[in-house]
Order: structure tokens, then C-alpha cells, then sequence
């Protein structure tokens, strides 16, 4: 295993234009910390709108010939970096876990579910298709065709800094489109390294491009006003998404919208109590709970709920805390203390309204960001925990008492990310199918993320799908020609 100053000075530094590296023109630059410990990982340069709007010009100077590249180029260079990502795995899970704190195990998972987005999309390259048919008048041929949107911007989040990334790009080269990249300014590590890693699989200059800034706001908005740019694509919080959603109108982008959640986990009396517990502990810890599919209300039949928080409040307490470096740790540090902060504001409001604290409810004391695992029983109703995201490792149950009131317990709240739901009766979770108000939903699994599904949220979650079949168009343009009938 390659040591961690070693991976560290291997990283860019620097933002990707055109195929070279280069410093920024602010002269700034952007300090990366490890949240485990608060010390400064990297030093890295600080974008400027200037150096936004190169990187919109080198995308755009580079989008007719990746366009015209064959779609099985396109998929071969993807297969490439899948490939090149398998080598490097290691590498890829420990910078993430130095960035962002989640354990080691965890992040060799998201190597694994972010590269699957590499290999899916290699293999949609090549079935971007069309129609040709009769028009029902009879008198002309009708042909439907899809093209490459153009050059598009792509906002990632800082809580999966390698799937969030290749989520959106795989899709959108495969397509034929080109890109700008920036990525958070918490995480920015791992999408320099992945961007050296598409170069190193063949990528031409100018297809992809990397901005770092401390500005994200001055940065982005010349670029989404830039005529040149004809795609924006989004993941984060819901309050940026709205502000640039009313950006992107001004030129009547084509957008992507992957937003908040609020996700609801319902028990019912009939489930299996064990495989409930199971889902919950992955629904809830995955990502230290800073997720945006993590469960955020546990909704459980009154008849079980006791049973329920014991069975878990057990698993909770034998979580290991700690560097996600370090073996056996299960429960890394929030990204920074303003999360800690926020996931402390949340428990104290939830338990000055009633609710039961289990166990946990503080932060950890010393260096880095910890908060322990937490387990709320009883949260009533106004809390804002069952409001917010908690975006940490906090547990919140809520009884109820027969399906049409978990149902509305659980359609209670603006987003429509994701469900859960644990119950042995068939016709009870088809039912929930069509009345949960989520664009996705696990029933009796507590994660439901896989590269081959279209990835995406209802009502203020957001707008648009990633992966799937779906996800390569938001990268298409649907054309469609009326010829005469050649035969008249
Ligand atoms: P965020 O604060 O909304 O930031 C997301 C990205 O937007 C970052 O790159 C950020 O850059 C950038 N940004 C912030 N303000 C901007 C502006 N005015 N103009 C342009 N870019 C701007 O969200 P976050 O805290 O990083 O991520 C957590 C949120 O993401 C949660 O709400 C979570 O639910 C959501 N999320 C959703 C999904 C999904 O698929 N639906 C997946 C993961 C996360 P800087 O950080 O550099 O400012």
C-alpha cells in the first residue's frame, strides 16, 4: 500500500485547461484538510472566473472533434479508465478517506460503485440510437436522431468525491459531449487524480476540464451565462440547485438537478425485524450518514418500535469511531466542525421536544470532526430533524400506527429522493410503490445506488436521471427530420 505523503505528491495541484495543467490566474490558492485530524493535506490552486471561462473555451474548442470521435473510441477510453481505475483502486479509496473521512472499507466501495459508471456508459456509447419510419399521412419519411448536447458544466458534492464525478462524466463523454468539472471545494483531490487518470486512458485534450475554487458562486456564474455552455449538471444541496436552476433560465439550458433527500425508512409489524435492522444500519451509517439516500426517518409500526430501537441502539454502540485509516472503523469524522455543529443543533432541538436520546447525542472532544452515533426514540412531530438532512450519524424513530399514516408521515417533507420500506406483505410494498412520493425506493434493502439504474428524486429533489439507461440523455439532444415520400 502506497504511503499516504507518497499518494499525496503524486495528486495534481493545479486546474486542467486544455490538456495542461496550469496555475491559476488569481494567484490563490485552496488549503485541503483531513477532516480526521483538521491538518492541511494539500495545497491546491484557486480558480478564477477568468480561469472558468478557458476551461468553457477549451471544451467548447474541443467539442466538434470528440462529437465526431467514433461512439466505440468514445466507449474504448472509458473501458480504458475503468480499467486503469481498477489498478489504481487503493490509491483512489485511501485519497478519499485523507479528504474526506469516510473509512477505507467504505471507500473501496465507492471505487467500485463509481467505476461501475466508467464500464456502463463505456458500453451505452455505442447504443445511442434512432427511428426511421412512414409518417401516418403517408407522404414523407420521418427520422428521429440523437446528438451530443455540447459542452456542459458538471457540479459535484464533496460526500462521494470519485462517484459523484464519474456519475457525470461518463455519461456525458460517452455521449459526445464535452466538459468543465468542478468539484467541491472540501474534496477537490480525487477529481484531479481521476482527471489524470481519464489523460493517462487516451482522453484527448480539451474533452475534460478541471476547475478548483474557493469561489464557486463568482466562477460558475459567467460560465452557465456563457452562450458556448449548453448543459448544466448538478448535485448538491437544494438551496444551490434553485439558485441555479434560475441561473441556467436566462439561456434556457438543458439541466440536471440531483438534490437533497429526506429519506423515509417505515418498518411495518410484519417485517423481518433482523433484515430491518441490517438495512438500517447501511441506510443510516453508509458515508457516516452524510448521504444524500441516508435514511433520515425511521418510521416503525408502533408494535415494533421498542423492539426495533433496542435491536439497534446494540449495533450502534459497537461502532468503532475513529481515522477512517484505521482498521475496524466503521464511523470516520463529519467533513468539517460546522457539520458536527449542525448534527448537534438538530439532536438537542429533537430532545427539547420530547424525544428519547438512546444513546450518543455529543460530539467527541480533540482533533477532527466527530459526533458519536446517536439513536432519538419518540421524535415528535415539528422537529426539525424530520425536516432537515442531519447529514451525519443520527438515527430518528417515529412510530405510527397503520399504513396510511406511515404514508403520510413519510410524504411529509418537500424532497422525494428515496424510500425505504421493510415489510413481508407483497401487496402492501406494491401499494407503497405508487404512494411514496420518491423517485427511488429499496424495499427490504437498505441501499438501492447501482450504476445500470436511473439514479434521481421527485418533488425538490431534483430534475433528471444519472445512469441507467436514462442517464446518457441528459447528454442527448433528440433531432427529428420530415423528408418527402422518396417513392412519390
Ligand atoms: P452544496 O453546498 O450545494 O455544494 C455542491 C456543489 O456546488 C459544490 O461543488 C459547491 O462548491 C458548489 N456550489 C455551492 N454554491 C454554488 C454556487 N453559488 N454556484 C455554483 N456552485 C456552487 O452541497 P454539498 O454540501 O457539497 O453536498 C451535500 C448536498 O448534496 C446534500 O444536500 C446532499 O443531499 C446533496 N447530494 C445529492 C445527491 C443526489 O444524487 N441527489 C448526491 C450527493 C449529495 P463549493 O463547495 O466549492 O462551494
Amino acid at each position: 500500500m502506497i504511503s499516504e505523503t507518497d499518494l499525496l505528491a503524486k495528486v495534481p495541484t493545479k486546474l486542467l485547461i486544455g490538456g495542461e495543467w496550469v496555475p491559476s490566474t488569481s494567484g490563490r490558492a485552496i488549503e485541503v484538510h483531513d477532516p480526521s485530524t483538521g491538518l492541511v493535506i494539500a495545497t491546491i490552486a484557486d480558480a478564477s472566473p477568468e480561469d472558468g471561462l478557458e476551461a468553457l473555451a477549451a471544451a467548447s474548442d474541443a467539442q466538434k472533434s470528440w462529437a465526431s470521435t467514433a461512439p466505440r473510441k468514445r466507449g474504448e477510453i472509458l473501458r480504458g479508465a475503468f480499467d486503469l481505475l481498477q489498478e489504481r483502486a487503493d490509491e483512489f479509496a485511501l485519497l478519499m478517506t485523507l479528504e474526506m473521512g469516510k473509512p477505507l472499507a467504505e471507500a473501496r466501495g465507492e471505487v467500485t460503485y463509481g467505476g461501475e459508471f466508467l464500464r456502463w456508459f463505456s458500453e451505452e456509447a455505442v447504443r445511442i440510437s434512432g427511428r426511421y419510419g412512414v409518417n401516418p399521412e403517408g407522404t414523407g419519411r420521418m427520422i428521429v436522431t440523437q446528438l451530443p448536447v455540447g459542452p456542459s458544466y458538471l457540479i459535484t458534492p464533496w460526500n462521494f468525491p470519485l462517484a459523484m464525478a464519474t456519475r457525470k462524466i461518463s455519461p456525458a463523454l460517452a455521449a459526445g459531449c464535452t466538459a468543465v468539472v468542478k468539484p467541491a471545494e472540501l474534496t477537490p483531490l480525487t477529481t484531479l487524480y481521476f482527471a489524470q487518470l481519464l489523460m493517462d486512458a487516451g482522453l484527448p485534450a480539451g474533452v475534460l476540464n478541471v476547475i478548483t475554487t474557493s469561489t464557486s458562486g463568482e466562477v460558475s456564474e459567467p460560465i452557465i451565462a456563457d452562450p458556448r455552455l449548453r448543459k448544466l449538471s448538478f448535485t448538491g444541496s437544494t438551496p444551490v440547485g434553485r439558485t441555479l436552476l434560475k441561473q441556467a433560465s436566462e439561456n434556457v439550458l438543458r439541466t440536471s438537478m440531483e438534490l437533497g433527500g429526506n429519506a423515509p425508512f417505515i418498518v411495518f409489524e410484519d417485517a423481518d425485524l433482523d433484515a430491518a435492522v441490517d438495512g438500517a444500519m447501511l441506510a443510516k451509517f453508509r458515508n457516516i450518514g452524510q448521504a444524500c439516500t441516508a435514511a433520515n426517518r425511521f418510521i416503525v409500526h408502533e408494535s415494533v418500535a421498542d423492539a426495533f430501537a433496542a435491536r439497534l441502539v446494540a449495533r450502534v454502540e459497537s461502532l468503532k469511531v475513529g481515522r477512517g485509516t484505521e482498521d475496524g472503523v466503521a464511523i470516520g469524522p463529519l467533513i468539517n466542525d460546522k457539520a458536527v455543529d449542525k448534527a448537534a443543533a438538530l439532536v438537542d432541538d429533537a430532545v427539547a421536544r420530547g424525544a428519547v436520546l438512546e444513546t450518543g447525542g455529543s460530539r467527541i472532544e480533540g482533533s477532527g470532526s466527530f459526533y458519536r452515533p446517536t439513536v432519538l426514540s419518540g421524535v415528535t412531530a415539528g422537529s426539525d430533524i424530520l425536516r432537515e438532512e442531519i447529514f451525519g450519524p443520527v438515527v430518528t424513530i417515529v412510530p405510527f400506527t397503520d399504513e396510511a399514516d406511515a404514508v403520510a408521515k413519510a410524504n411529509d417533507t418537500e424532497y422525494g429522493l428515496v424510500s425505504y420500506v421493510f415489510t413481508r406483505d407483497l401487496a402492501r410494498g406494491q401499494r407503497l410503490i405508487e404512494t411514496l412520493e420518491t423517485g427511488m425506493m429499496g424495499l427490504n434493502v437498505g441501499v438501492v445506488s447501482n450504476a445500470a439504474a436511473p439514479f434521481g428524486g421527485m418533488k425538490q429533489s431534483g430534475v433528471g436521471r444519472e445512469g441507467g439507461l436514462e442517464g446518457i440523455h441528459e447528454y442527448l439532444e433528440t433531432k427529428y427530420v420530415l423528408t418527402p415520400d422518396p417513392f412519390a
